[in-house]
């Protein structure tokens, strides 16, 4: 008997009427528990080949009722096809003449271009309420017994809408998942299918493959015995449903086919290193393999394939008052650990890095250079050793490198890469993405370069390989040290001498470097010029902590009363104490002791303790030595007594975020005036600093900044859109908690 066709609907009215479900297996089952679970449904009825399923399935109460395929399907308005992808056309043609015109249509199958296809084979096209979907969650269990309403909880979903989609089908489908626990992602069919060839079929491909090669060779099977954790885990994914993966890799064939050969081709190449006592080729492919595990969700997300609405925004929420007490050592130079990388990488010789620091912006550049076949170990404990390939050893990356949202790698890299015998392309985050390169792109073309841009000279910048690159001498129109930095490495692989001329001094880190790796740079007050043709010799650097870090507790510990601070190793190269020039005109305690060069740069340890700061007209040749410290300094500004003026700094217009408007908006939202100017602002100190809530636009310095001046103020403030200070001060909660900021961050809507 069947029982109960015209089950009882819910109360409430329900997001759908009726829910039939075409194979009640293991994920039709499953969802039809979480459908029901989550009161949004009124009635579940199945259909299936197997009678007995069926009933199973009223007496486990994972439906309502079931019929044939024409019973269920008349007067649903939600239409599951649960069944092995390769019955799909079957169970269409079965379907097809009672599915009301209202009725969304979907399926769980684990292939799309197949779903697609078959439905064009029986309807002739794809209506806008067709939407094909994919929980990407399951087990190696089949069949209703095997079902869980939990199964899709912190999963994700897949849906593969057509382009005519009717969107409010889409919205209802997506809510139900989403009731049903899951993260809906919308994708294009044919990207679903090789992303699934790639991070699915192949895999299971290879877990069948190696069980079955074992099994194989030892005729008892006495082999597994010895097997170990690894080995279970790594072909786990064998004791899934035979048949359901025949479909799978016969539905998917072509995407399939693409990847299998990629990887054979791989596989024998280590093969190949494995004879030929290819220690190193093993090794570049293990720390590549190594590093890329580690990121990869954070690679994924930079190339933003799917839109995940997954990603939780990080917001602070600081509470007033406080002082700044402790002995820190804050992270590493970020434009240090950078360049150390790209010179190690471009060295003859094993090069090894103390105090790199492990922000993601280095972490993007290392894994860049991995990409084009340099073997990087670590970092470990801010420890990296890095194999250089020499000048002219760089491989060509199979895809776009991707620098999420460093805007220094990106240009230091385009000088770099114009100049190599292979085609590139360099991608970043959003906010990079938005960022002018044409200041690099220009002079960089005017050397022989092509390069191409988006929309404004903007990400990505499209790299073509093979040109010979000229000397020019570059006459910089605004000061720029990461345009500096791109000539210098441009003009390493160029014909003749390669000079640029600063208005203002800019940083010398890589001229100092370049001096440390063995290549002369020509410095003659405010040129450095380089001659192509020469090597790099590799050695070890010992990462200054990073003064753009350092200025944040400079400035915490100046502003707030009964503060005492040591800041130890802090880099104090001339092209960088701006901050502490500036905050010392200011009347900023601060004690410079222990002085000491490593590795071509000043470093020293500094005291800073409370002061009354005034007011000050802040010299425009300070401006480039202090330009990431603005933000900060802005704070200071506002704290002092009497007027702050800045000038020719239109330069921070550009950064991560138009950090003149967007301070200048933050400390009106704490009931701080200011007078934005083209150039710079105008701030008058001893106004009081409210609570208030801050958009820090995902720029880390502003966020850090109005952390700081908590200090002053006299109610909570909040800042959102903190998750970029991880990028570039990764444990600044932490060590800003222990000095004594209240700070708390938490996860934003
Ligand atoms: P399952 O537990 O074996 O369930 C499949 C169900 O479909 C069974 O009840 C089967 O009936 C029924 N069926 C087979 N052919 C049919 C036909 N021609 N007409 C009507 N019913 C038919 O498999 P599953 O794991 O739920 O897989 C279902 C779908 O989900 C597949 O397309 C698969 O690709 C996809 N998927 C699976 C997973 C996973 O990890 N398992 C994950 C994501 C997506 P019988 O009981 O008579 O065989």
């Amino acid at each position: 008997m069947k029982p109960d066709l015209q089950a009882q609907p819910s109360a409430r009215k329900p997001l759908f009427r009726r829910v039939a479900v075409i194979g009640l297996g293991l994920i039709g089952g499953s969802l039809a528990l979480a459908a029901k679970r989550s009161g949004l449904v009124g009635e579940i009825l199945a259909a299936d080949r197997s009678d007995e399923e069926l009933a199973l399935g009223v007496e486990l109460c994972v439906i309502d009722g079931y019929g044939t395929v024409s019973e269920i399907v008349a007067g649903a308005d939600l239409v599951v096809i649960a069944v092995p992808v390769r019955a799909t056309v079957a169970v269409l043609q079965a379907l097809q003449p009672h599915l009301a015109p209202t009725a969304i249509l979907t399926d769980v199958g684990s292939t799309k271009g197949s779903f697609v296809k078959a439905v064009r084979e029986v309807f002739g096209d794809l209506g806008p309420r067709v939407i094909p979907g994919h929980p990407i969650a399951g087990s190696e269990k089949s069949g209703v017994r095997a079902a869980r309403g939990d199964l899709f909880e912190d999963h994700k979903v897949i849906l593969t809408p057509p382009d005519n989609v009717d969107e409010a089908a889409l919205e209802q489908l997506a809510r139900l998942w989403t009731a049903c626990g899951a993260t809906v992602l919308t994708m294009e069919v044919n990207r679903h299918d090789e992303v699934l060839a790639a991070t699915s079929h192949l895999p299971h491909l290879i877990a069948f493959s190696l069980v079955d090669t074992l099994a194989g060779e030892d005729q008892n099977m006495e082999i597994f015995r010895y097997a170990a954790g690894g080995f279970r885990d790594f072909t786990r994914i064998a004791a899934s449903d035979p048949v359901m993966w025949h479909d799978i890799f016969l539905s998917n064939r072509e995407a399939v086919l693409r990847v299998i050969d990629h990887f054979t081709e791989d596989l024998a190449g280590l093969r190949q290193a494995i004879e030929a006592q290819d220690g190193a080729a093993l090794l570049r492919v293990f720390t590549r393999a190594r590093a890329a595990r580690n990121h990869f969700s954070k690679m994924l997300s930079g190339q933003a394939y799917v839109t995940d609405m997954s990603q939780k925004p990080v917001r602070f929420r600081l509470q007033p008052g406080g002082s700044i007490n402790g002995d820190i050592r804050v992270p590493g130079d970020k434009s240090i650990s950078h360049r150390s990388i790209m010179l190690g990488a471009l060295a003859e010789g094993v090069t090894e890095v103390d105090g790199f620091l492990e922000g993601e912006d280095s972490l993007a550049t290392l894994q860049a250079f991995r990409d084009m076949g340099v073997t990087i170990e670590g970092p470990d404990d801010g420890h990296v050793r890095i194999h250089g390939v020499g000048m002219g050893g760089l491989q060509a990356p199979r895809g776009p490198l991707y620098l999420g949202n460093s805007g220094t790698a990106m240009r230091l890299f385009s000088g770099l890469l114009a100049a190599q015998p292979f085609d590139s392309e360099l991608t970043g985050d959003d906010s990079l993405s938005r960022r002018p390169m044409n200041r690099v792109a220009d002079p960089l073309r005017a050397m022989g370069a092509v390069i191409d841009t988006a929309e404004g000279g903007r990400p990505p910048l499209k790299i073509r390989g093979g040109r010979k690159l000229s000397g020019i001498h570059y006459d910089m129109p605004v000061a720029s040290a990461q345009v500096k930095s791109c000539l210098l490495l441009a003009g390493l692989y160029a014909e003749g001498m390669t000079s640029v001329h600063e208005p203002a001094p800019t940083r010398d880190h890589t001229e100092r470097m370049l001096e440390g790796f063995g290549y002369h740079v020509h410095r003659d007050a405010a040129t450095a010029s380089v001659i192509g043709g020469g090597k790099l010799t590799a050695g070890h650097i010992d990462v200054p902590a990073d003064i753009s870090s350092a200025a944040f507790f400079l400035v915490a510990a100046s502003i707030a009363e009964g503060s005492d601070l040591t800041l130890r190793h802090v880099g104090m190269n001339p092209t960088r104490t701006g901050v502490i020039n500036i905050l010392k005109m200011m009347g900023a305690d601060i004690e410079v002791s222990n002085e000491r060069e490593i590795g071509g740069e000043p470093v020293a340890d500094l005291r800073v303790r409370s002061a009354q700061l005034s007011g000050i007209d802040i010299p425009e040749e300070q401006v480039p030595l202090a330009i990431d410290e603005f933000p900060v300094l802005f704070i200071a500004a506002a704290c002092a007594e009497g007027r702050t003026v800045l000038r020719g700094a239109e330069e921070l217009r550009v950064k991560e975020s138009d950090r003149i408007q967007v301070m200048a908006d933050g400390l009106r939202a704490v009931g701080v005036e200011t007078t934005v100017t083209p150039d710079g602002i105008i701030i008058d100190g001893g106004q009081a600093i409210a609570g208030g809530e801050i958009d820090s636009h995902g720029d880390h310095r502003i966020a850090m900044s109005f952390a700081v001046a908590s200090l002053c103020a006299t109610g909570e403030i909040v800042v959102n859109d903190c998750a970029n200070v991880a990028t570039s001060f990764p444990g600044f909660v932490e060590l800003a908690t222990r000095t004594g900021i209240r700070i708390q961050s938490e996860e934003g809507e």
